[in-house]
């Protein structure tokens, strides 16, 4: 089983929205109330007392005491409880981290000033035709803008800072092993600057046009905004302006990730990928730059799902000296390449190339070496080959120099 989720757009009438905005409010304080009752706990006896049984009780007691929280559909209160959980599972694990070592800010779960969505976690809605009904709101429109696969698990009412609404369904869908169309067909990815990505077979997948200017108006709108007086209308209709076009940048590049990412998952059985490690994007400013610009991981994270939804593979391979390795014989420069330089030049075998295509054969190469043809098979996202042998056709090449 796989979840699948499913975002519409809703438009709730002015007396939905004020139930659903006071929904947001009482789950706030709901949230809140839990997590001071775990605060005081925590600080008695240095405990983790915010067990599901524990916070159901304390959720009982409020209502009892404040009959305005009958208002919530019970379960979505419930579900505040599993949101405090969540954060405090996270702080847990951050703190097991630390003393392993990490350098990292364990950060306990903090008081929210605001909630953003509400999620029915079992129950309490349905679809009827064109109108979504939920239980304690009402029947909203909806617009079911595509078909919905595998039966309805939960439903989360969102409202993003522009004013917009909107409902996601997630669906449990059933795993099958399919056959990928284009199984025997093999590509790799590079991540470029100047362009998006590079394919091995020469495509060159631009950044669009629009989402650069777009990205320039919200950087404008951004300067305006810091220049406004603080407290003042101004200042609240620029920031709304920021919000608005915030969302449109985020919704354009949203639309471009997953066009490209179905494009690639479509054509091909076999994608070979750059691994992200965190340590190593310190170090690497060329691929941190890709990142925080182009949405390298969202796009992995993306091809991922819809490669193996697919029936393809999908294997990530060390990203390091990509770009310094001929992709033909396999000899590693040791000086670096500075980007001015477009082409890559082999001093051993001659053979020229541009230089993010160059990177990206390499990239297919040693996905090609981490799982060979006759390991893979039709549920290729369980295979995990024992690794190789560090590049043992490079060593060879290398040896052949020397
Ligand atoms: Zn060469």
């Amino acid at each position: 089983m796989v979840l699948q989720a499913y975002k519409f757009r809703i438009y709730p009438s002015r007396k939905q929205k004020d139930r659903l905005l006071a929904s947001f409010d009482l789950c706030c304080s709901i949230y809140n109330i839990l997590l001071s009752r775990a605060l005081e706990a925590y600080e008695k006896d240095g405990t983790n007392l915010c067990g599901k049984a524990e916070m159901c009780r304390v959720i009982r007691e409020v209502k009892e005491e404040n009959p305005e929280f009958s208002e919530v559909y019970s379960q979505v209160l419930q579900n505040c409880a599993d949101r405090l959980a969540k954060a405090f599972n996270n702080f847990f694990g951050r703190v097991k981290r630390k003393k392993r070592g990490e350098h990292i800010n364990a950060g306990y779960p903090r008081f929210k000033k605001r909630v953003r969505s509400i999620t029915y976690p079992q129950s309490g809605f349905g679809i009827d035709g064109n109108k979504l009904k939920v239980s304690r709101i009402g029947r909203i429109p909806v617009v079911l803008h595509r078909e919905m696969e595998g039966r309805i698990k939960t439903l989360t009412i969102k409202r993003v800072p522009s004013g917009e609404w909107f409902a996601i369904l997630s669906c449990e869908v059933p795993t099958e092993v399919r056959e990928h169309p284009n199984r025997e067909k093999e590509i790799g990815i590079d991540v470029g600057i100047s362009s998006f990505a590079t394919l091995s077979d020469g495509t060159m997948v631009e950044n669009p046009r629009f989402l650069i200017k777009a990205e320039k108006r919200l950087k404008r709108a951004q300067r305006r905004l810091s220049r406004k007086k603080k407290g003042s209308k101004n200042r609240r209709k620029a920031r709304h302006k920021v919000a608005v076009l915030h969302e449109k940048v985020g919704n354009q590049r949203s639309d471009f990730l997953h066009k490209t990412a179905r494009i690639c998952a479509d054509n091909y059985g076999f994608i070979a990928v750059e691994e992200l490690n965190v340590k190593g994007l310190v170090r690497n400013r060329r691929l941190s730059k890709a990142i925080s610009d182009a949405g390298w991981s969202e796009f992995l994270h993306l091809l991922s799902c819809k490669a193996e939804r697919a029936g393809g593979t999908i294997v990530k391979v060390r990203p390091n000296n990509t770009s310094q390795t001929c992709s033909a014989c396999g000899r590693e420069l040791k000086e670096h390449i500075p980007l001015s330089n477009r082409v890559f030049r082999c001093p051993s075998c001659g053979y020229e190339e541009d230089r993010d295509v160059n990177a990206a054969k390499n990239v297919l190469e040693r996905a090609r070496e981490k799982v060979p043809w006759g390991t893979r098979e039709s549920t290729p996202s369980e295979i995990r080959p024992p690794p190789l042998e560090q590049n043992q056709r490079r060593a060879v090449s290398v040896n052949k120099e020397l």
